[in-house]
């Protein structure tokens, strides 16, 4: 189960000059820095709370090949060629994050269980079914139809869903001190509980970064704040928008309990564009169950019992369990519902994941790293020059449960109340 707040490292003084700063200390900022520290560079991390506190640690561990979009989709707006183009750079994403858990020995509990995605009623079977003979067709990635799916997943609820065979699940507190650690090992500094609170570049192209700790000049600037990037990094805060996550996790069950709804420990989800997602927890014990997405801005006792009430809706048998852990995340949706990397007016940037960071996080910022080294390699969809600006609507979080409700609406069915 994640641990909320993985070491602070905050106990070290400012240097007045580096290389480069990177602005937040999660998957994207330590992948960075990693990447900056073996090609010789002094980076400093600094995180405004503890690094890896954000997202990195609060997520439900699943990793695959996901975006907004579905293959469908993008094979419809913009043909099949670029399709495929978009998807195959995934799949190198998915591969390179599964190779360096797998090489470096990064202790963050990999499990290559592969995912479930239940369908909430016949139609979305359907469209669960086309996307996936899709994929199989043209990407040839390996799932199989699940016509009867309880055999997979203990729940009334679902009509049809697919097993997908490659894909993964891993505990993501470990993954995010495991991607710290990784980043000092090389070399990077990285200073927990210093807030960035601007940066002005200056005549000679050097940023003059000034945190709650004092200043810094550092000749290159990275910012990997996603879902936290706010008003004192405006020229980033206009280009997204934050979007709230909710979790729970229950009290220890029986063992005959996990066995009989969840018998392979893969991980699980519908597919709905607000879907409910979870996974057994690591050690095997308690279900890590999320959504709920951008209905909440904190994990209010109300919060938690109305996503219990879901989770309850899909398993009656867990009507008398209590839950151990609530916990929110922040995601950040761009305008296009792209991630990117790029520079903008000097400063690198990656962000925007739109809720699947796991793989592309730490690509994205390794990938921003080495386009500010003048190494980047080659063409990547996800680049671009400046991030499009961010309607001030969709910006607006006081607005975000109304949009969330509208596409649960559309959605539907919600999980009913059992
Ligand atoms: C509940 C939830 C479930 C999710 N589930 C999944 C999943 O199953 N699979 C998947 O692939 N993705 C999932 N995601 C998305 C994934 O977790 C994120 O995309 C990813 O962690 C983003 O990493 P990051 O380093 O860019 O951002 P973060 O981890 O959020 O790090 C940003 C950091 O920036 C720091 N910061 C912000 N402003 C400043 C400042 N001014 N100065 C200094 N520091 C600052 C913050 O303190 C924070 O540590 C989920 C997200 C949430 C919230």
């Amino acid at each position: 189960m994640p641990r909320l707040a993985v070491a602070t490292r905050d106990d070290a003084s400012l240097p007045a000059s580096v290389d480069v700063v990177v602005v937040g200390g999660g998957l994207t900022g330590t992948s960075a820095a990693h990447e900056l520290a073996i090609a010789g560079r002094s980076v400093l991390v600094l995180d405004a709370a503890a690094a890896g506190s954000g997202a990195s640690s609060r997520n439900a561990g699943m990793v695959g090949r996901y975006l907004k979009y579905s293959f469908g989709e993008l094979m419809e707006a913009r043909g099949l060629d670029t399709a495929k183009s978009i998807f195959g750079e995934m799949q190198r994403v998915y591969e390179e994050c599964i190779a360096r858990i797998r090489d470096e020995g990064m202790d963050c509990a990999l499990r290559m269980q592969g995912r479930v995605v239940g369908a909430v009623s016949p139609a979305h079977r359907e469209r669960l079914y086309r996307e996936w003979d899709l994929r199989g067709r043209h990407l040839g990635e390996a799932f199989r139809r699940l016509d009867e799916p309880r055999s997979e997943i203990g729940s009334r609820y679902y009509h049809g869903g697919v097993h997908i065979i490659d894909n993964a699940a891993l505990q993501p507190a470990l993954y995010a001190d495991a991607m710290c650690r990784r980043a000092e090992a090389a070399g990077a500094t990285i200073r927990s509980g210093c807030a960035v609170t601007g940066y002005v570049r200056e005549r000679h192209g050097r940023f003059r970064v000034t945190t709650e700790h004092g200043n810094v000049v550092a000749r290159d600037l990275i910012v990997a704040t996603n879902g936290l990037t706010d008003a004192r990094l405006p020229a980033f805060a206009n280009r997204i928008a934050p979007i709230n996550a909710l979790m729970i996790a229950t009290e220890e069950l029986p063992g005959d309990v996990i066995a009989s709804h969840w018998p392979q420990l893969r991980t699980y989800h519908d597919n709905r564009r607000n879907s409910n997602y979870m996974q057994v927890s690591p050690d095997g014990r308690r279900l890590v169950f999320g959504g709920r997405t951008g209905l909440h801005r904190s994990p209010t006792p109300q919060a938690a019992e109305a996503l219990r009430e879901e989770m309850i809706a899909l398993f009656p048998a867990l009507r008398e369990v209590g839950l151990s852990h609530v916990w929110t995340g922040r995601c950040a949706v761009s305008a296009d519902m792209f991630p990117h990397y790029g520079v903008s007016d000097g400063a690198h940037f990656a962000l925007g994941y739109c809720f699947s960071g796991l793989a592309m996080a730490p690509y994205l910022g390794r990938r921003a790293a080495r386009l500010l080294l003048d190494r980047d390699e080659g063409d990547s969809f996800f680049r671009h020059g400046a991030l499009r600006p961010m309607p001030w609507l969709a910006r607006q979080e006081a607005l975000m449960p109304v949009i969330m409700r509208y596409y649960r609406w559309r959605d539907r069915p919600a999980p009913l109340a059992a």
